[in-house]
């Protein structure tokens, strides 16, 4: 008997992305493509990562399909469009996990407490599963205390923005757009 074992130590490096805030600008509930503004000082660190050959995956919390203001189509769209741009700069988005749902607004079977909301783990398990990304080796990029998902091997660095980051736990790191580039090819 032959076994093929593939153990979780070879599984690969990536970077997590949160969406709103890292990427694009935080207009609050982006449902439409003209809301899109990309944040101009994340290039030239994602234009780095693919060239380092590091997967982008970008795990977002999308409440507004929930609370009906937009579709999952439509933000299926927007996901596409944002891909699109960053392709005609050598950025390669690797996949797109969304969280449609919220515990306490919106209707029907998309008011759930999930467990792919955002601090949850559900999306980055799923992407470990996909993608084969060992989580020790991979960070994760957010704006938002929410950002700092339940997985304790993946590291966190947040971006200061728009939300307050007070008591944020010592092994997160706080950075900026600016200072991000350095700080991930000490890391990779
Ligand atoms: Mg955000
Ligand atoms: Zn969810």
């Amino acid at each position: 008997m032959l076994y093929f074992f593939m153990s979780k130590d070879s599984y690969r490096a990536a970077l997590f992305l949160d969406r709103d805030g890292v990427i694009i600008k935080d207009h609050g509930y982006v449902g439409k493509i003209s809301d899109v503004d990309i944040i101009e000082e994340i290039i030239p660190t994602l234009q780095w990562i693919t060239a380092q050959n590091i997967p982008i995956v970008v795990l977002t919390n999308q409440s507004g399909v929930a609370r009906g203001y937009y579709s999952l189509a439509e933000c299926d769209l927007v996901h596409q469009h944002i891909t699109k741009l960053l392709e005609k700069r050598d950025i390669s988005i690797k996949q797109w996990f969304i969280c449609p749902h919220h515990a306490t607004a919106g209707v029907g079977e998309l008011k759930v407490d999930c467990q792919c909301r955002k601090p949850h783990a559900g999306m980055a398990l799923l992407a470990q599963e996909e993608l084969q990304i060992n989580f020790s080796k991979s960070l994760m990029i957010g704006d938002k205390k929410s950002d700092i998902l339940e997985i304790k091997e993946l590291k966190t660095v947040l971006l200061q923005g728009h939300y307050s980051l007070d008591n944020i736990p010592s092994n997160v790191t706080l950075t900026t757009h600016k200072k991000l580039l350095p700080l991930l090819q000490r890391f990779f």
